[in-house]
């Protein structure tokens, strides 16, 4: 038999979903406003998991995520309880912005503190009311603006047990990646709660492959931590690919963009990634890869600075096999998977 879970004022009995309103410091309008929180709490106990989206305001593909994973009909079978926090950072969601709106970076402000900045506030209210209350955890990211991830998870991949969740996951590809000071990986590792960071497409765009990948993600995680039964279809699955290390290919010069490669490409060192020119085409430079690897993010705006980063460039043991892996997950999260909310139409 489950139990009742508590948040806020709310008491969520077993086999409840209950939205609420997490009121935030208002305005200076005097608007007041509220980070919007579902709760679904499952018959019977288990893990707490949450999934957080829009810690940078702007990074819109985990509202989507979350939206068609709330919809699932085999939520009805959930053990244990799903948090979901769709718009943590409502402020920069409003405004459109990676920030809040004294500028700070709120995934660079946890864990935060009662009587802090309002990033230090938000962060610490976020730590209260969801992180305190879970066993588990994932948060949803895209690239900044005018940037594209390819979809990957980002996580200490010697740890065993986020390691375990993030090959449970499911995306094309994983990578190691340190935890950052004043992010919420960091601050909840602290806490103890093995947690995954989703990355893909980009900021104030929808990318269908990555919000598929993301919902069929989550979902194969809830499946490995038991909070759902394990899959009908023994269908082998396309295997992710684990990077130690990546690196940004960065600018020689100042210019205008003609990108050769796109994300996911396989690149060998010394291949031509771009052609970087001043507007007449008479400087041009070439953008050269500086090592093997894939291509795992990417500017989409042709117009940069010397210095400015163009491509994220991972490392692999066998490259190769990579592109082949790709390959297999573009037809795994393609129309006609039988994935989530078949009545509805993909965006395009
Ligand atoms: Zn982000």
């Amino acid at each position: 038999m489950g139990e009742a879970f508590q948040i806020g004022a709310h008491q969520i009995g077993p086999g409840k979903r209950i939205t609420l309103d997490l009121s935030v410091p208002q305005l200076y309008t005097h608007t007041a406003v509220s980070m919007p929180i579902q709760v679904i709490n499952g018959k019977r106990s288990g893990p707490k998991l949450f999934i957080s989206a829009a810690i940078h305001g702007d990074e819109i593909n985990g509202i989507e995520i979350i939206r068609r994973l709330v919809g699932l009909r085999i939520l009805q079978r959930l053990r244990g309880t799903l948090l979901t926090v769709p718009v943590v950072n409502v402020y920069g969601f409003v405004n459109q912005s990676r920030y809040l709106p004294d500028r700070r970076d709120l995934n660079r402000s946890f864990p935060g503190s009662k009587t802090g900045s309002l990033a230090a506030r938000l962060a610490y209210l976020f730590m209260e009311e969801i992180v305190a209350r879970c066993t588990h955890g994932i948060d949803l990211h895209t690239a900044a603006i005018h940037r594209d991830n390819l979809p990957q998870i980002r996580t200490l991949v010697d740890n065993p047990e986020t390691k375990r969740l993030a090959h449970a996951f499911g995306s094309p590809v994983i990578l190691n990646s340190d935890l950052r000071d004043g992010s919420l990986r960091h601050a909840v590792a602290d806490f103890g709660i093995p947690v995954l960071v989703y990355e893909g497409g980009e900021a104030l765009r929808f990318n269908e492959f990555a919000i598929r990948a993301g919902v069929s993600g989550i979902v194969s995680v809830m499946r490995e931590l038991e909070m759902l039964p394990p899959r009908q279809r023994k269908k082998p699955r396309a295997e992710p690919v684990v990077a130690r290390s990546s690196n940004w290919v960065r600018a020689p010069q100042s210019g205008i963009l003609r990108s050769l490669t796109a994300l996911g490409d396989h690149v060998k060192k010394g291949d031509i990634m771009a052609m970087l020119a001043d507007p007449f085409g008479e400087k041009t430079e070439t953008v050269i890869a500086p090592f093997s690897g894939i291509v795992v993010g990417r500017t989409n705006l042709p117009l940069v600075h010397e210095g400015e980063a163009l491509y994220h460039l991972a490392q692999f043991g066998k490259p190769e096999t990579v592109a082949e892996a790709l390959e297999a997950f573009q037809q795994e999260y393609g129309p006609d998977n039988g994935m989530a909310h078949p009545e509805e139409p993909p965006i395009i």
